[in-house]
């Protein structure tokens, strides 16, 4: 099973410590949230889990950290600064801002032509009374400087709406150093900001947000078909987070709806809200792959020109072309990008772990079925007296031992039925009790989270018992 609701997840997130609202103190910051010990482990291990896949089991695929600030012109040629705009309009009566794209109305007319017409609601006050939609910029942007001069172009910056901008200048520095050939790829894990105008819905949509971005330059006859690969690798992907095929679905993004740099755009489609009436509307965007094609390889370079012979770019010092030892040709390449969220990607692993179950009294146990690797603790310890000083020594040292392999805990802070619970809330994949019996004999307990079987180990085989994957049912 997984969650019925996000409401769920919210809920055990705040009660076990994955995700805060963030500022909870102050009353909060619309759709800013903070990861508690358990969520800031779980998040890193999807990183982890997907630089391991994406960067060190390929051979294709090189790693960059770019910087969140870049020089404005970054922005400019790329055409963020133009064309980052969501629509906004506000109602006049309850003063609530909306994204004009996302009202909804009877008919088939545009938005802009129902909210002349007086027939779109404000989703909050319901009063048919909407201004005009203008364009509002989503990037978030600062000043640099000690004396931040109101005209000096470059004082202004923005706090990057995408990694892959980073990824697209470099290109050249990373040709140079790793004399790659085509096809190949960049990828890039870090924080991007938008300033959406109607954020929510917990970590599915925030103002600042993780990315983990890889953009695969390729010769433009070979986009279509790396889009096609790219969509079929994350499938398997997401599968091996344990992110099950009946929660995912494929769109194709109508031409109309398009990024001004896209030709194809297929998102990966979540069921983030399977308690709604309708299913059309219970699936939200995890991820989209697209085909950039030479637009941002364009936009950066000296050298290109458009469709009317004019330099692109008069302020660029460098050129993104490429040359083909092969072929002779210089040309600029094709960009296919699969773009995920890692805060997207932890909800939705959220959910589909999430399961209920009949406790031994009939009682009803939340067990989060994480796969072992993603667990936010891998091993939890449990003495099973706690004022027992052999058995905690001997506790505390398995702990100990473990640790250098493992992500383990130590608890004594309840009877070992709240102990068990609680680990398998959290997704623990294996407990070790430690008991009187251990002293004599140096065996200890492991109890299984998804069996709740339990197997007398020797404490000295524990590392190599438990491995890297922590479940009985893979014996
Ligand atoms: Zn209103």
């Amino acid at each position: 099973m997984s969650a019925p609701n996000i409401e769920t997840i919210v809920n055990l997130s705040k009660r076990r410590g994955f995700v805060y609202p963030a500022s909870d103190i102050y009353g909060g910051l619309g759709s800013a949230w903070d990861y508690g010990p358990l969520g800031v482990e779980l998040a890193n291990n999807i990183k982890q889990n997907w630089w391991k896949w994406m960067v060190h089991e390929r051979d294709d695929i090189e790693g960059i950290d770019s910087s969140i600030i870049q020089n404005r012109l970054v922005w400019k040629y790329c055409g963020h600064e133009e064309t980052f705009n969501d629509m906004m309009t506000d109602c006049r009566e309850c003063k609530s801002r909306h994204r004009a794209d996302k009202l909804e109305f009877e008919g088939s007319m545009s938005v802009d032509d129902a909210i002349a017409k007086g027939i779109v609601a404000c989703p909050n006050c319901g009063k048919k009374d909407l201004t005009e939609p203008r364009p509002f910029l989503t990037m978030l942007s600062t000043r640099i400087g000690a004396v931040a001069d109101e005209d000096d172009y470059y004082s202004l910056a923005y706090l990057r709406p995408e990694t892959a901008q980073g990824i697209f200048i470099n290109f050249a520095n990373i040709l140079t150093t790793s004399k790659r050939k085509l096809p190949f790829g960049i990828a890039q894990i870090g924080k991007s900001f938008r300033n959406e105008i109607t954020p929510g819905n917990f970590i599915l949509r925030t103002r600042e947000f993780e990315q983990m971005e890889m953009e695969y330059f390729c010769r433009a006859e070979d986009a279509p078909r790396f889009v096609d690969e790219w969509v079929e690798n994350y499938l398997e992907w997401l599968g091996s987070l344990g992110i099950s095929r009946a929660n995912i679905d494929l769109y194709e993004v109508p031409k109309e709806e398009l990024a001004h740099y896209s030709v194809r755009t297929v998102d990966v489609m979540y069921r983030y809200f399977p308690d709604r009436d309708e299913e059309s509307r219970q699936w939200d965007e995890l991820m989209g792959i697209a085909n950039r094609t030479d637009f941002d390889t364009k936009a950066h370079s000296k050298k290109a020109e458009d469709e009317e012979g004019n330099r692109i770019n008069p302020d660029s010092t460098d050129d993104l072309s490429y040359f083909d030892p092969y072929t002779n040709e210089r040309f600029y390449p094709y960009v296919v990008e699969p773009a995920i969220g890692v805060n997207r990607t932890l909800l939705a692993v959220l959910m589909d772990a999430y399961t209920e179950r009949e406790g031994e009294r009939g009682d009803k146990r939340v067990v989060l079925e994480l796969k072992p690797e993603l667990a936010p603790i891998n091993v939890a310890i449990l003495p099973l007296k706690k004022n027992k000083d052999e058995i905690v020594s001997l506790a505390m040292k398995i702990k100990r031992d473990l640790s250098r392999s493992l992500r383990a805990v130590y608890d004594d802070t309840g009877s070992i039925g709240k102990l068990y619970a609680r680990q398998d809330e959290i997704g623990t994949p294996a407990c070790i009790t430690v008991d009187f019996e251990s002293l004599d004999d140096q065996t200890v307990t492991v109890r299984d989270r998804d069996t709740w079987e339990q197997k007398r180990v020797a404490a000295d085989r524990l590392a190599e018992f438990l491995g890297d994957r922590t479940s009985f049912a893979a014996d």
